[in-house]
């Protein structure tokens, strides 16, 4: 099953992975990461289909998708 993985302590905040993706199943947090910021969680990892759009368009790489086994990660720090 596809899946996200989001690392908190890079999310800035901006909210691009909520808007784009398609199935509507990442929000932001009610909580503040370590950088002062409200950062993007996964609500529903059962309806993810591993588009791996959320992770194209974060601009602080911060998302990793898990598809099949294999863990797409755009960027490493
Ligand atoms: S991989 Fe696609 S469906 Fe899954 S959280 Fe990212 S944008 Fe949404
Ligand atoms: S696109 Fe990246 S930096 Fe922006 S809210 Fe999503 S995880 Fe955080």
């Amino acid at each position: 099953m596809p899946g996200v993985t989001i690392d908190k302590n890079h999310c800035k905040g901006c909210e691009l992975c909520v808007k784009v993706c398609p199935q509507q199943i990442l929000a932001m947090s009610k909580q503040i990461s370590i950088r002062g910021y409200f950062y993007a969680e996964m609500i529903d990892s059962s309806r993810c289909i591993g588009c791996r759009i959320c992770a194209i368009v974060c601009p602080d790489v911060a998302i990793e998708v898990h598809v099949n086994g294999t863990v797409f990660s755009l960027f490493e720090y």
